[in-house]
């Protein structure tokens, strides 16, 4: 698993290098065919590639992975793959080079048919092409496995979600000395937005609205005409997204004479516990089964690809993947002890869930259906 990770690491691949993606790509699919003997499926869209490997005609379960990492091409000149002790470092071992090399492993383990796997390579930059493929399998598996990074060994049982939003501010501009009050200041105006934004969030319910980039006029001595305000939004449920996002929506300007303009919106709904809850139950009951210390689930704030996967409907398991820290860090590892074990788990995972999904129909867990974003 070690020398698999190392051939995947060194494989560079920023989501934005298409070229290094398909030479990612590549790597991975090579080691897929040695390790299951099945090759997976090169998904093109617009010169970007996905890989999907599948076990059996109609998947039960989708595991999902992504292969793109934040780290720029040439980042292992500086700061190769290499192992000392137990620790592995190097651009993406944890996020998420690892989790890939042990699902690989987990489906070299079972034989069991009903399985997909997903590899795709823009989760990163938001997954603008990989999105409709996720939701499309995600739906018709019913369950999804993310082998996204652990919290310590921790699952991920609830991710909240995001909301993104670029607010234009409009006022006019005059010279700041001869006659600023002919002006209407976009400075000021987003000084208000960003005020009352910030009294949108709900510390209680944990829903988070931060005015974030601001970017407004143009010279030193000149009432700013116009102004850009970026605002980040985050919570635990679609209701309190949906919250916020209308007052966004009603938001008016304070200043006489200035107006506003409100671009974006929801972008990754919610997965709730209620999404992960059964499955988390089911891995808790095939750790131990198998010998594994007890299995803790924790809720974090960051959103994943398997927050797609909740929002239409399947029941979704997040942070199987590797044991380690640092991502999007310099201090970016994995401890290569547990890549055994958490394989070990994600395969006795695929073994127990088809059958339990095809005795209690397509699937295991429904949350409430989905409602459709832009
Ligand atoms: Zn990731």
């Amino acid at each position: 698993m070690a020398s698999q990770l190392r051939r995947i690491v060194e494989a560079e691949s920023p989501s934005d290098d298409l070229v290094a993606i398909r030479r990612c790509a590549g790597v991975i699919a090579g080691i897929l065919k040695e390790a299951t003997g099945i090759e997976p499926e090169l998904l093109e869209t617009e010169r970007r590639v996905h890989l999907l490997w599948r076990r059996g005609p109609s998947a039960k379960v989708l595991v999902l992975a992504h292969m793109d990492t934040v780290w720029p091409l040439g980042t292992t000149d500086r700061w190769p793959f290499v192992i000392e002790g137990d620790i592995a470092s190097g651009p993406g071992v944890f996020d998420m080079k690892a989790g890939i090399v042990q699902a690989i492993a987990a489906l070299s383990m079972t034989g069991v048919p009903g399985i997909a796997f997903l590899v795709t390579s823009d989760e990163e930059t938001g997954s603008a092409s990989s999105r409709e493929t996720i939701e499309t399998l995600a739906r018709e598996a019913g369950t999804v496995l993310v082998a996204e990074p652990s919290e310590r060994g921790a699952l991920k049982i609830a991710r909240k979600g995001s909301a993104l939003y670029d607010i234009e501010v409009n006022g006019r501009a005059a010279h700041a000395g001869l006659e600023p009050e002919r002006g209407v200041n976009a400075t000021i105006e987003s000084a208000h937005l960003a005020l009352q934004l910030a009294q949108m969030g709900d510390r209680a319910a944990g829903t988070t609205v931060t005015p974030t980039t601001l970017v407004s006029g143009r010279t030193g001595n000149v009432i700013p005409e116009s102004a850009s305000l970026h605002v980040d939004l985050r919570a635990w449920s679609k209701t309190e997204l949906e919250r916020v996002d209308r007052e966004i929506r009603e938001l008016r300007p304070t200043l006489p004479g200035a107006s506003i303009r409100v671009l974006g919106g929801i972008n990754r709904g919610p997965l709730a516990r209620s999404a992960s809850e059964v499955l988390f139950g089911v891995a808790q009951e095939c750790a131990a089964d198998i010998g594994l210390s007890h299995l803790e689930g924790v809720e974090v704030g960051g959103s994943s690809d398997g927050n797609f996967a909740a929002h239409v409907g399947a029941a979704t398991l997040d942070g199987l993947g590797a044991v380690g820290g640092g991502a999007h860090s310099r201090t970016e590892h994995v401890v290569l002890s547990a890549m055994a074990d958490r394989a070990a788990l994600l395969a006795a995972l695929l073994e127990c869930l088809p059958p339990l999904a095809s005795n209690r129909g397509t699937h295991l867990e429904t949350v409430d259906q989905p409602t459709e974003h832009t």
